[in-house]
């Protein structure tokens, strides 16, 4: 019987990585179409992938095929073919990280879920094969234009705050499953315009797009591999670029400049700062927009309260940070509902 996993221990795997002479490519892709038998589907490709050398993490679930992962540079165009021999998966794009040193996987890991983004929805009803249109970059230019169109942002508040569309409506909300119904009420009186949402890569926007069709509204478009893709296309084709500041993404470097504008402020001074910090207080470890001179004033912490934690000694630290829930700590200027928790924590 074929190996369907991987049985070596991961430091031995992280060795074995970092040994590897060959260049590594990274790409993500993501595809939404039916399968039957995700873990069928899931058992296959493992084979299929861990043939060519494939490291990674790629979700499958009954809608779709969500993955990021690093090919071997010389198994790239096998690697192409094999998952283009899926009739879904022919002819898909290819997202390739540039700045990437292939060196973020050393194991191959494909999981079935129940979705491959979680939405919320229960609805036996709703299906993800009617979707809205794609557009691309300049298509969404060109139908931005119109003012019978609504642009609508599908990602969260703090990702919108350093970076958005031009005339782009934020859906104020912590998650996506609580944002779709939340934009399907808030476009309500909207419903015979021209709809388009974005997300960062497009798999959100995708789903939202089928959603808004499935809540009645007609003209419902969503754009083409997101703001990354877009990015993309507006250089290479010289098209006006309608992305104002820094397109979020989850790295290290937290967020690419995509035009000189910073549009956000600091939220401990109010001058002009774009750049997403976690607090250096482990045990707070907020998530917020700081800039260099409040950076060095708080020795990158979020509070003067974190600032006197990160003097203890670590043992103190330790005690304190002990039955901590973090959750998911993240600045919300809409609703300032993390500060006094922070306070009362510490
Ligand atoms: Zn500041
Ligand atoms: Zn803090």
């Amino acid at each position: 019987m074929a190996i369907l996993h991987n049985r070596v221990s991961q430091e031995e795997l992280k060795k074995r990585l970092f040994e590897e002479t060959e260049f590594r490519i990274t790409v993500s892709f993501y595809q939404y179409f039916f399968i039957e038998d995700p873990k069928a589907f899931r058992d296959n490709l493992y084979v299929g992938l861990n043939e060519l050398r494939v490291f990674g993490r790629i979700y499958v679930a009954n809608e779709g095929i969500n993955a990021q992962v690093s090919i071997p540079e010389s198994n790239f165009e096998q690697f192409r073919q094999y998952l283009y021999s899926f009739p879904p998966l022919d002819g898909l794009r290819l997202n390739v990280a540039v700045d990437d040193d292939g060196k973020s996987f050393w194991v191959l890991k494909i999981k079935v879920r129940e979705k491959i983004v979680a939405d919320g929805i229960n609805d036996p009803d709703f299906d993800m094969a009617n979707r809205g249109k794609y557009v691309n970059a300049e298509a969404f230019n060109r139908l931005t234009e119109d003012p019978d169109t609504v642009v609508v942002d599908m990602r969260n508040h703090y990702e919108y705050e350093v970076g958005h569309f031009e005339n782009a409506i934020e859906i104020p909300s912590d998650t996506f499953r609580e944002q779709l119904p939340m934009a399907a009420e808030m476009l309500a009186e909207n419903k015979d315009k021209n709809i388009i949402m974005y997300c960062t890569g497009g798999i959100r926007c995708e789903k939202a797009s089928a959603y808004m069709l499935h809540r009645g509204f007609k003209n419902v478009f969503h754009l083409e591999g997101g703001i990354i893709h877009y990015a993309n296309k507006v250089k290479e084709q010289q098209l006006p670029n309608k992305f104002h500041g820094k397109n979020f993404v989850f790295d290290e470097r937290l967020g690419e400049r995509i035009s000189d504008e910073i549009i956000s402020k600091c939220h401990q001074c109010g001058e002009p700062a774009d750049t997403h910090t976690n607090c250096k207080n482990e045990g707070c470890h907020l998530l917020f927009i700081q800039c260099e001179a409040c950076a060095e004033k708080h020795a990158g912490c979020c509070s003067q309260a974190c600032h006197d934690v990160i003097l203890l000694p670590e043992e103190e630290q330790k005690i304190l940070r002990k039955g901590i829930d973090k959750g998911r700590m993240v600045f919300n200027k809409s609703r300032q509902r993390l500060r006094p928790r922070l306070n009362e924590e510490i």
